[in-house]
């Protein structure tokens, strides 16, 4: 347990909370139990936060059965409006936010501001997108009949969301449900309730009705009675999840019982093939931000490099010196870019990753431990002539480890490339059009970067295909998961 506890110094101290926010009431466990957030960085505490379980998450599925009726029935922009103001509040307060959210997840500052200002942006998009939500007349086939499609909001929806974009996520799942006249019921990681309760501070501000978004809070051992509440009761129509493989198919399994819409956003082992052909400069560059950002902590981040033969010395020489640059600190010193791993077993396994690869006779050409900062901060690592065998190659690592692996043709890339369950985010750099045009067409993700490194924009459709999950976020896509389609036959009509 560690003794010190850090000051958070908000300009707005009302933006940290130790309460949870349910039915647009600031309220504490029903037993008064509560659980420690700390900083990654130092193990300091920053906060405590209720620990809650059926009870609350069914006080909070109640209210925002309560609210749906309203919320629902108002004109789309008049939800935008308020969500517009959420977006403009975020934004006012972003210095604030950003600090907690480097706080309690450990990025750099200049990632959390980048990170409130992507989170923001769900809430204007999808204020602005739902006011496009048509519905659509069908041609009868019979004279005395007419055929019309309208749309409408799922229902009370539950959220839960993982700790490496705090905030991105809640507004991710938030932001279209809220829009389209849902509700929904959050569940923060229990790593980072802060940046969700911050938000649900500003939503009250922004005058969001009571019950529109609860947040309840959790510890890991609440989570599993959270999720079943959400997934059993009946009024809930709807869940969205980020987080891992094992958690949302057990969600999945649990919501299949009430045949219970899903959108699963879930791990990835996102493939990063440089081709002869390709631009050193920009690949090395996009190699660096897709792999560090983070600290590799993303499920879209490079989990294997692929370096074809004729540039795969210089491609290997010229990453591994950009990735020594990396300067490793706590997420509020200016200089940092890699900040520490969520916790002890994030590092445990990142350590397990590299001693695994090297096993295998991988070469490591740089860090390959922990960081002399101590803690869980681990060395920016490169290792060269990966097995696709190794663990690093089968899963994803989650830390600032790369491994490279040399191929030969286009078609040997795309084989190792789509052999995994995982098709999230694939990214590739090429030059050569017909190459581009080919392997786009052969990768099985749903998202990829072709010459670029950073893919991630509230306007594009994020979601993957086969383990990877189900749905899409963002974009004019995105609205569709929070919707049904209805039908009228409308009939009588004698002609
Ligand atoms: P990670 O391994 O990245 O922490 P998890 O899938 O464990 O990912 O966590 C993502 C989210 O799922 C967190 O909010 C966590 O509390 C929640 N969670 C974990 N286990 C369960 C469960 N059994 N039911 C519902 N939510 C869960």
């Amino acid at each position: 347990m560690a003794l010190e506890t850090t000051t958070v110094a908000l300009a707005d101290g009302s933006l940290l909370r130790d309460q949870a926010f349910i039915g647009g009431r600031w309220c504490d466990a029903d037993d008064g139990r509560t659980f420690a957030v700390r900083n990654p960085a130092s193990d300091e505490l920053l906060a405590t936060v209720p620990r809650m379980g059926v009870g609350e998450t069914r006080r909070a599925i109640d209210a925002a059965a309560d609210a749906f009726a309203d919320w629902r029935d108002r004109p789309a922009a008049e939800r935008a409006a308020v969500m517009r103001r959420m977006r403009d509040l975020m934004l006012e307060h972003r210095d604030d936010l950003a600090l907690l959210l480097t706080l309690e997840q450990g990025k750099p500052l200049a990632e959390s501001h980048t990170e409130i200002a992507y989170a923001a942006a769900f809430l204007e998009w999808f204020g602005e997108e739902a006011k496009r939500i048509y519905g659509d007349t069908i041609p009868s086939p019979h004279r005395d009949k007419r055929i019309l499609v309208t749309k409408h909001p799922v229902g009370v929806c539950g959220g839960i969301t993982p700790w490496n974009f705090p905030s991105a996520m809640v507004t991710r799942k938030a932001a279209p449900a809220l829009a389209v006249g849902c509700t929904m019921v959050l569940k923060p990681a229990e790593q980072t309730p802060l940046s969700a309760l911050a938000i649900a501070a500003l939503a009250e501000r922004a005058g969001l009705p009571p019950g529109v978004l609860s947040v309840v809070t959790g510890d890991a051992e609440d989570a599993p009675a959270i999720g079943t509440e959400m997934t059993s009761n009946p009024i809930v129509r709807k869940i969205g999840f980020t987080g891992s493989n094992e958690v949302g198919k057990l969600l999945m399994h649990q919501c299949a019982d009430q045949v219970k819409n899903v959108s699963l956003e879930l791990g990835g082992n996102a493939p990063f093939i440089v081709f002869d052909d390709a631009d050193l400069d920009e690949a090395v560059a996009g190699a660096v931000l897709c792999k560090f950002r983070n600290s590799g902590q993303t499920c879209i981040t490079a989990n294997r490099i692929l370096a074809q033969d004729g540039i795969h010395q210089e491609f290997v020489d010229r990453f591994t010196a950009q990735a020594a640059k990396l300067v490793v600190g706590v997420g509020v010193e200016p200089a940092t870019k890699v900040g520490p791993l969520i916790d002890q077993q994030a590092f445990e396994k990142v350590s397990r990753h590299v001693a695994d690869a090297c096993e295998r006779g991988a070469q490591l050409l740089l860090g390959g431990g922990p960081h002399e900062r101590g803690g869980t901060f681990f060395s920016p690592t490169v290792l060269d002539r990966v097995s696709l065998e190794a663990d690093m190659s089968r899963e994803e690592t989650f830390g600032p480890v790369a491994g490279i692996h040399r191929f030969g043709d286009e078609r040997e890339a795309i084989e190792i490339a789509n052999d995994t369950p995982y098709g999230l985010a694939a990214y590739f750099y090429s030059r050569d059009v017909g190459r581009i045009f080919r392997v786009s067409e052969h990768l099985e993700y749903g998202i990829l970067g072709i010459n670029t490194g950073f893919i991630s924009v509230e306007v594009a459709p994020f979601g993957g295909v086969k383990e990877s999950g189900i749905g899409r976020e963002g974009s004019k896509y995105g609205v569709d998961d929070w919707i049904e389609t209805r039908y009228l036959s409308l009939g009588g009509i004698d002609n």
